[in-house]
């Protein structure tokens, strides 16, 4: 009798052994698969066509799509000097962001878009505008309101409320009305000399002038659309420069569409701007600014990818090479929205890795590698998390081994794994006697 119980689990153990090694063996060659399986889950860290140390060397533009989770925020270094920063991301990724920048070596900024008033824009506004010299301040013509929602904090805009009779875009959000209130008030220092940052309205054919005379890139507004009713702002009232803008009830709608074109490349960035300012815009464009928004190199995703942005017009017009969506996880918003990934998917395309986010790959950097081609690199580290298809292999072969050495032989019928095994066990015995 005890030598059938030896013989038992010692068949019983071969089992395990061969289960688990059959296992072990499949999700060891599935990981020479795993860049086409993160491909098709739409998890993992994209390959990059350069080492992120080489792009940072590179004395040409760069792009930074930096990971702050479910928000924006996008920084551009141009060759002959000048820095943009498109949003600022929430207040929780404001210090990756002045980490991010600082290690590049900047310390003043000099223009800062704020696309709208929503907190994933403008809630590192602050913070950001407190650690670097701001020269130029781009914001939405959104007159922010105290948090009550009384009277407005907004002072250099309130009169325009008046004139239009209140018709137009107020907001209360409390990160918008303290970044205002500290872009209007407070100072920065350059060698000793204390500065404030120009403020602009950002509206339709608002440019963004090189440092240096020469045309080395241009960078242009196309939205909102300008309400001329009221004539320019007044800047020496005001201290801002700019033109109400057309008013719409939704606060995404406030964005710009902005294009920023550079050796024969362009980049397009529309923050949250949705269907309605999309239409305003192609509705407005003329013949040639048409032609230069014809397959655009790079497009960030309208509204973080969601389906109520990217419209079929929209895309159609555009055909991005690249596709790159600032979101964090999927489950909250479903940013990406799936038939937003179907009509990228669906556009023609020349390079197979061309849907890019944040969320998958962490900061994200466009630049020209030596011979001149546009490339990118993804660094993981942001905000957001980076789940490899080896860490699921991992994970999927422990359970599934301890799972498989916990399995008990005993006379137990209840679980499904015990009565195979009890099976095996008949079997066995029965051949034993035959
Ligand atoms: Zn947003």
């Amino acid at each position: 009798m005890a030598q059938t119980k030896r013989a038992f689990d010692k068949k019983v153990f071969l089992i395990k052994f061969i289960l688990i090694l059959t296992l072990g063996i499949a999700l060891g060659v599935s990981c020479l698969f795993s860049s086409q399986i993160e491909a098709f889950l739409h998890i993992g860290k994209k390959s990059s066509s350069f080492s992120a140390k080489e792009v940072l060397k590179e004395e040409d533009l760069q792009i930074h799509y930096l990971d702050v989770g479910q928000a924006d925020c996008t920084f551009i270094m141009l060759p002959e000097g000048t820095s943009i920063m498109i949003d600022a991301g929430l207040s929780q990724s404001a210090d990756h962001v002045i980490d991010y920048v600082k290690a590049l070596g900047v310390s003043q900024i000099d223009h800062f878009i704020l696309t709208h008033s929503d907190n994933d824009h403008v809630g590192g506004a602050k913070k950001i505008f407190d650690a670097f010299e701001i020269v130029n301040i781009y914001r939405p013509f959104q007159i922010a309101r105290t948090k009550e929602g009384g009277d407005y904090a907004d002072e250099k805009l309130t009169e325009y409320v008046e004139f239009f009779g209140g018709a137009l875009s107020t907001v209360k959000t409390e990160v918008y009305r303290k970044f205002i209130t500290a872009a209007y008030s407070e100072t920065y220092t350059v060698n000793g000399v204390k500065k404030q940052s120009n403020v602009f309205v950002s509206y339709d054919s608002l440019t963004i002038e090189p440092k240096v005379e020469e045309e080395v890139f241009n960078f242009e507004f196309f939205a909102p659309l300008k309400r001329e009713a009221a004539g320019e702002i007044d800047f020496n009232s005001t201290r801002t420069y700019g033109y109400p803008t057309k008013n719409y009830d939704n606060s995404n709608n406030a964005s710009p569409v902005m294009l920023l074109e550079y050796k024969e490349k362009s980049f397009v960035f529309t923050g949250d701007a949705e269907e309605e300012v999309e239409s305003d815009f192609l509705a407005s464009l003329t013949a040639s600014e048409r032609e230069r928004f014809k397959n655009v190199d790079v497009l960030q995703a309208g509204h973080h990818g969601s389906s109520t942005s990217n419209t079929d017009a929209f895309l159609e017009l555009l055909v991005p090479d690249y596709f790159v969506v600032s979101c964090g996880e999927k489950s909250k918003y479903g940013h990406p929205s799936d038939s937003v990934v179907d009509k990228v998917n669906s556009l023609p395309h020349t390079i197979s890795d061309y849907l890019i986010t944040t969320h998958n790959s962490g900061d994200i950097i466009f630049g020209f590698d030596a011979s001149g081609k546009l490339v990118y690199a993804a660094i993981s580290g942001g905000m957001g998390s980076s789940v490899r298809y080896w860490q699921i292999a991992l994970c999927a072969f422990a359970i599934f081994s301890i799972v498989v050495i916990s399995v008990k032989i005993t006379p137990n019928k209840k679980a499904t794994a015990k009565r195979a095994v009890k099976e095996t066990e008949r079997v066995v015995k029965s051949f034993k006697r035959k």
